[in-house]
């Protein structure tokens, strides 16, 4: 790293102690920035990199519940407004027992960039909870988002900030909490969360586009080789929405998804997951995945070990942040897996990142790769404000072209600042970029 760039990162370190996953997305920009900063030296000027690397604001707030049994719970609330130079603060809330500052805080960092190369008019911003949603009945999950929203209506507005879902808050989520803030702010304000419930203002294509925008990018890289996904084994790893719709998108593409996972374990099914089945057991039923082994022969459930283990063409890890470490790269690599494209957020850690790029396999980061969910959370948002509804076709079109957008904005940078092929660079190069001219056309603000 050029010195300017780690002096920034050297103060991100001693101000946010502790945060390690903060630390480790902040390393990753910083250090693509290098060629950047050396082809255009202003964007180190006017402390604009120091600006860029501290939340604009930090919500964090008591979330006090009851409950069946009429026990009182108290767990934590969080909401990072980290940049509005592109539009209003933009980003997931993420309910589960491993949230803390500095999680909610990577990952406000990593929407910057991804909302900046959808080109939606999209801020960076992230929230969520240490609440657990497993194992909790409707009304204990109603009452904790109706709590956990009474503090955030203060916060947000469909021109201020709009938080989604992201894991552990789904539709069912979305609604209780939308119903709250319709309850005490008396607006029905459609565009201030999305993930919306189709009946009232939610997106086609909404519940599938992180998925599907993961292997459409997973596609695209192919395209450059000459390659596709047609006949190509898939590991994905993961159970949740990103991993459902990804092995929904990969088999109309033609390849052959064979894992999927949970914090239980992963299941592989030679013959090809069962799409319909994992949709019941996860979506219906709230089940776990060896709730799928039971009624699927042949398939098997693995409880040690990693979903990497499992040798294939490509690889989705879907699941959650370093899930794919140097050790799991490395196993990869040797089972032959030539294409990586994360639908989770930061998946990979910086080792098997380095593996990856080492071997000189197509590598699509998150930022770039999963962008698609809120790509279309953005094209949710213009169809609440135009009042209007597309339908399915309509939604996924334009995903696809922005998913293809990103792309090849991710390639040009990369040829741009040196390094052709390195979806890394590309990405963070380019969001960065188009958040920095904004950011200096508003002034120091
Ligand atoms: N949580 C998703 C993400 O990581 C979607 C955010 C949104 O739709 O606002 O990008």
């Amino acid at each position: 790293m050029q010195d300017v760039v780690e002096k920034v990162y050297e103060q991100v370190v001693a101000r946010n102690r502790g945060e390690v996953e903060f630390h480790q997305a902040v390393h990753e920009v910083l250090e693509s920035l290098d060629p950047v900063i050396a082809k255009h030296p202003h964007y180190a000027e006017g402390a604009l990199l120091e600006r860029i690397v501290e939340p604009e604001r930090q919500i964090m707030f008591r979330v006090p519940w009851v409950d069946d049994a009429g026990q009182v719970h108290v767990n934590r609330g969080f909401r990072i407004e980290f940049n509005s130079a592109l539009g209003p603060y933009k980003g997931g809330l993420r309910f589960h027992p491993s949230v803390n500052a500095g999680i909610i805080k990577f990952l406000g960092f990593e929407q910057i960039f991804k909302n900046a190369l959808t080109a939606q008019g999209i801020g960076g911003g992230k929230g969520g909870s240490d609440f657990d949603p497993h194992g909790r009945s409707d009304a204990e999950v109603m009452r904790f988002c109706q709590s956990f929203m009474t503090e955030l209506q203060r916060h947000i507005g469909p021109s201020t900030d709009v938080p989604a879902g992201d894991i552990g808050v789904g539709g069912r989520e979305i609604g209780y909490m939308f119903g709250q803030y319709k309850r005490i702010r008396n607006s029905y304000d459609a565009g201030v969360l999305t993930g919306k419930g189709l009946a009232w203002g939610g997106s086609l294509v909404r519940t599938e586009a992180t998925g599907y925008g993961a292997v459409l990018f997973a596609q695209s890289m192919l395209a450059t080789k000459g390659d596709s996904l047609e006949g190509k084994k898939v590991i994905v790893s993961g159970a949740g929405n990103v991993a459902i719709y990804a092995i929904e998108k990969a088999q109309q593409l033609g390849a052959t998804p064979i894992t999927f996972s949970d914090s239980s374990g992963y299941v592989v099914d030679e013959a090809g997951v069962d799409l319909e089945l994992l949709k019941q057991v996860k979506e219906v039923e709230r089940g776990r995945v060896a709730d799928y082994v039971e009624r699927r022969p042949g398939a098997r459930l693995v409880t040690g070990g990693s979903v990497w283990d499992v040798p294939g063409d490509v690889a989705l890890p879907c699941a959650t942040q370093n899930e794919l470490d140097g050790d799991a790269a490395a196993t990869l690599l040797r089972g032959g897996c030539g294409v990586v494209s994360e639908g989770a957020n930061m998946p990979s850690t910086p080792e098997a990142v380095e593996a990856f790029q080492k071997a000189g396999i197509l590598f699509g980061p998150g930022k770039a790769a999963n962008a698609g969910g809120v790509a279309t959370s953005a094209l949710e948002m213009e169809q609440n404000a135009g009042r209007t509804r597309w339908d399915f076709a309509t939604a996924e079109a334009k995903l696809t072209g922005i998913m293809a957008d990103i792309h090849d904005s991710c390639v040009a940078a990369a040829e741009e600042y040196g390094r052709p092929g390195d979806y890394v660079l590309g990405a963070n190069a380019a969001g960065f970029t188009r958040v920095a001219d904004v950011m200096i056309a508003h002034g120091i603000v």
